[in-house]
């Protein structure tokens, strides 16, 4: 994925120094060496994250963050500080500005990197939010994600699986004036606690007596109800390849022992506000007054809301130089299903369609009936090799389980064809992109039906 990072330090060595690091893992670099100059690039929307430097003369950091903070066209881009260690109260002011997080100089590689990946999945699910509302207010549709934007990532619901009392007592001291917290000393119970109860934030120590706590964090990630919880794991500074191993499989951020007070909270914090805004989006096709941009039959959103933003989501996608890709499902021989069991049967199907393609996205990949049998998908920061995955998935979905109909008394075996494409850097529009799309999709048909075509990339 990459994010335009704003660096913002007033000696010049230091901001080549963070450029390099960063363009390195991808990202593309912004620089500015005072506060003005760092405002300006911001409300000109070219920032995704902002790293900030504290001390800098005039403006000082926590000036910059307190305007960014309180301006409407800034306030949702992340900003992370940048202290110097000997000031633990620093970041107290931080947070009092509106800061997301904290990097401690000299800048330590994994921080960096986990601290800026993380920020930049949050925003780019605020962002997803944000376009979602905009384009529904477009539509002249009341607009409930509105309010969602002003989530304040407080009075969380947070699991700490932690076995030494000490620690835990520490840990939740700091955090219950904020949120509600549960310890749990065995880990098999913690991961139990963790798909029954409605958690925001898990909190995994890696240094359990009797259990990997890396495990854990995977355990978490792949279990189907505890999947969108966020996971932060707590280790030792020796810990280091473990940390990154555990970023690795999916642990959504880190605190190094021993847990500063104000960095712990603002790191939940971050945490909690990702994983209800993704829950937002989520539901978001669920909610009542979005139904003049639903499909009634199915609650996926309909034809007229797919027109009006894949055109964006294609530029936006152009503009930052990401991939994109879609995918155009048709159900085989749907007209032979109405024959047979009837109209109603016909519509069972539909349902069931809908809900296991929706069962193989993500919250921000957008999923839409464009009427009769045929569902498309659209797949922000998605390869074409990635897209064919999700896609095949979708088929093997549909092949595996008969399609209930006639209120469950009868099953039918349902297939599904589809075509993929992804944006290419010579597509004047993404009229091209579903032009290939429909392409490879009626190959699929003519190719036999129940399976995946690729147009290809280039
Ligand atoms: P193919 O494998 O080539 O896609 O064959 P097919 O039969 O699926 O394709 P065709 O496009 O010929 O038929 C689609 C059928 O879908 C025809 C239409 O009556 C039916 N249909 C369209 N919308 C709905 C709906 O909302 N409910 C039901 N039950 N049927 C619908
Ligand atoms: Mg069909
Ligand atoms: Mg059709």
């Amino acid at each position: 994925m990459s994010a335009r990072v704003l660096v913002v330090d007033d000696i010049a060595t230091n901001l080549k120094l963070l450029e390099a690091k960063l363009s390195a893992e991808y990202f593309d670099v912004v620089t500015a060496l005072n506060g003005v100059e760092a405002l300006a690039i911001c409300e000109r929307g070219e920032a995704d994250i902002v790293l900030l430097d504290v001390m800098m003369p005039g403006m000082d950091g926590f000036e910059v963050c307190r305007r960014l903070k309180s301006g409407p066209t800034t306030a949702h881009i992340p900003v992370v500080m940048v202290t110097a260690l000997d000031q633990p109260s620093d970041r107290l002011k931080g947070l009092d500005a509106g800061a997301d997080d904290f990097l401690t100089k000299p800048l330590d590689d994994t921080a960096l990197f986990a601290r800026v990946r993380s920020l930049v999945r949050l925003k780019s699910v605020t962002d997803e939010l944000r376009n979602r509302a905009l384009a529904s207010r477009r539509l002249g549709i009341a607009d409930p994600l509105a309010a969602a934007a002003a989530e304040s990532g407080l009075n969380g619901r947070i699991l700490l699986i932690e076995d030494r009392p000490t620690a835990s007592e520490r840990l939740s001291g700091a955090l219950d004036a904020f949120h509600g917290v549960e310890v749990e000393t065995d880990p098999h119970k913690g991961l139990v606690r963790a798909a029954e109860g409605e958690f925001d934030c898990v909190l995994v120590s890696l240094d359990l007596k009797c259990y990997d706590g890396l495990r854990l964090c995977s355990q978490l990630r792949s279990l189907e109800r505890t999947r969108s919880v966020s996971v932060l794991m707590l280790g030792e500074a020796e810990d280091r390849t473990r940390i990154l191993r555990g970023l690795e499989i999916g642990a959504h951020d880190f605190l190094v022992r021993p847990i500063d007070r104000n960095e712990l909270l603002a790191r939940v914090r971050t945490q909690i506000r990702r994983k209800r805004f993704t829950e937002k989006l989520r539901d978001s096709v669920q909610s009542s007054m979005e139904m003049a941009v639903m499909d009634q039959l199915t609650g996926l959103h309909n034809r007229r809301f797919m027109d009006s933003r894949l055109g964006v989501m294609f530029d936006e996608s152009a503009l930052r130089a990401r991939s994109l890709a879609m995918l155009v499902l048709d159900v085989d021989r749907f007209k032979s299903v109405n024959d047979s069991w009837g109209h109603d049967a016909g519509d069972e199907v539909l349902r069931e369609f809908a809900d296991r393609v929706r069962a193989c996205t993500r919250g921000i990949d957008l999923v839409a009936r464009m009427g009769g049998e045929e569902i498309v998908v659209v797949l922000p920061d998605t390869t074409l090799e990635a897209a064919y995955a999700v896609a095949e998935r979708i088929r093997e979905q549909v092949e595996a389980e008969p399609f209930a109909i006639h209120r469950n008394t009868r099953s039918i075996s349902v297939t599904v064809s589809i075509g993929v494409a992804s944006r290419r850097a010579g597509d004047a529009s993404s009229a091209e992109m579903l032009k290939r799309a429909d392409e490879a999709l009626y190959r699929a048909k003519e190719s036999g039906r129940n399976r995946v075509v690729v147009a290809n990339a280039a």
